[in-house]
């Protein structure tokens, strides 16, 4: 009876994998990303149900609470956070599960206490593993919460011999952790969980808001790893697959989001980097001088009305102003009127993986219109007009000719070859990267001054005019 039980609970966390596989193949594409998602859902679900059938679980009360618990706050959180504040999300749900995997881990050294005889070498060095791994993720997630959400401060906070306390921290952490393995003593484990979750914290601290998305991505793969490491110590094959899938799926995201931005990781993690805003990055805010040109929303209007090719660049000021629904109103429009349209989607452009994927399925842009940059750039040549909106860093043509940029190599969509350039956003102010941008000056560029949202609405009601 119990081997029969055994054998279906292995096939139920097979299945629960491949589901696991199936939805993130799923989700590289916008297209396929929603299908993906419930597909994943479905094997999480199936994971959790299953874990319920274990022989010999215990204390069913406590744990259907803390699934009713989970259940309506989960379910309250994704209903009231806005879409730009998705980040925020991340962490605080990434933050939980590194909280979990080491909250088990304690739970099974302090079982085991006062030695660690009844566990396994692999079980005790998983469950160091998942309270190191884990205990990083947990605090560092919730610093990387404050600093988007504005409770903790956004600009990189630094100090004296920052590395130097830092690592000695870590060091410090190890060797309590072996301590813990060779005694299970009580103290020792506590002082490990205390230096790791120091340690979380002060890794966080001197990393700017700004790049906390790429923090977060990479504390979601260690979240990964810490859940793989308790599934070690608990013998469950599903966390074991699960959380190797999160571990690696989180260094991939974190890897290309570092070549997007053509900054090595080192540079994110150790750079205090990314204040938010307009901090000049190495001190670099080389003024490009010459002479802007500036148009008028009517003056706009008649131009889009009367091409055949528009491609619609949108980055960070757009979220800002949540203007997507308008920009597929004008979209939609033009496209009426029988332009061309497509979007070009820059991989980081805006503030985290996918923003503009995001906010444009919000607004029904079908999926066909939306164009990668590999994609679109052979095709802004032939383009008639490109529309940035709210877009800067990834259309600054410095990253291609100016090696002393400090965005120098990063990609960039080549705007600057299309027949005409507007560009709206409100000022000359730099963006992300706080470096000014020689695109403005460009005698191809018009520069449509005003809030993403209300000149897109403006522009609507204008080319309807024409
Ligand atoms: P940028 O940050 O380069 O520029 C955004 C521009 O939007 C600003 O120059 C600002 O100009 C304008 N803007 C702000 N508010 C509004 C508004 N209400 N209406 C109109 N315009 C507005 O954004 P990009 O999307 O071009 O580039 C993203 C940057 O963020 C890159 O440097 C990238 O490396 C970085 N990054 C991206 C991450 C990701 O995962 N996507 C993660 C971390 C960093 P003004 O004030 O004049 O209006």
């Amino acid at each position: 009876m119990i081997e029969a039980r055994t054998t279906l609970i292995a096939l139920g966390y097979l299945a629960t994998a491949v589901a696991f596989i199936v939805g993130l193949k799923r989700l590289s594409s916008p297209a396929t990303a929603r299908s993906g998602n419930l597909i994943a859902m479905a094997g999480m679900a199936l994971g959790v149900l299953i874990t319920l059938f274990l022989p010999g679980l215990q204390n069913m009360g406590l744990i259907v609470l803390a699934l009713a618990v989970g259940v309506i706050a989960a379910t309250w959180g994704a209903r009231v956070v806005r879409m730009t504040d998705m980040p925020q999300m991340v962490a605080i749900l990434n933050g939980l599960g590194g909280g979990a995997a080491m909250l088990v881990s304690i739970a099974e050294v302090a079982r085991a206490h006062p030695f660690l005889a009844p566990m396994t070498r692999t079980e005790a060095v998983s469950s160091a593993l998942g309270i190191l791994i884990g205990g990083l993720s947990f605090a560092g997630s919730l610093v990387a919460f404050g600093k988007l959400q504005g409770f903790v401060n956004e600009k990189p906070v630094t100090w004296p011999l920052q590395k130097v306390v830092n690592g000695a921290l870590f060091a410090g952490a190890l060797v309590l952790g072996a301590l813990m393995l060779r005694d299970s003593g009580g103290v020792a484990l506590a002082g490990f969980v205390i230096a790791v979750l120091l340690l979380g914290v002060l890794l966080v601290l001197p990393i700017g808001g700004a790049d906390m998305p790429v923090v977060i991505s990479l504390l979601n793969s260690f979240t990964g790893l810490a859940a793989a490491a308790t599934g070690f110590v608990l013998s469950n094959h599903a966390l074991i697959i699960s959380g190797t899938l999160v571990g690696a799926s989180g260094s991939i995201l974190t890897q290309l989001m570092c070549k997007a931005m053509n900054r090595p990781l080192s540079n994110v993690l150790f750079g205090a980097f990314g204040g938010g805003g307009v901090a000049p990055v190495n001190g670099a805010t080389a003024s490009v001088a010459g002479t802007v040109r500036d148009i008028s929303v009517e003056d706009s209007a008649v131009l889009l009305a009367n091409i055949q090719s528009l491609a619609i660049v949108p980055g960070y000021g757009m979220a800002v102003a949540q203007a997507q629904h308008a920009v597929r109103d004008l979209a939609d429009l033009l496209a009426k009127r029988g332009v061309a349209v497509k979007y070009a989607i820059h991989p980081v452009a805006g503030r985290m993986p996918g923003h503009m994927n995001v906010l444009l399925a919000e607004a029904n842009v079908p999926y066909t219109q939306l164009f990668d940059l590999e994609q679109i750039n052979p095709d802004f040549e032939h383009t008639d007009v490109a529309l940035v909106i709210g877009a800067n860093d990834v259309v600054n043509p410095a990253a291609r000719t100016d090696p002393s940029s400090p965005i120098y190599g990063m990609p960039i969509l080549d705007v600057d070859k299309a027949r005409h350039i507007i560009i709206i956003k409100r000022s000359l102010n730099p963006g992300f990267a706080g470096i000014d941008n020689p695109l403005y000056y460009d005698a191809k560029t018009l520069m449509l001054f005003g809030d993403a949202k209300s000149v897109a609405q403006q522009l609507v009601e204008a080319v309807k005019q024409t």
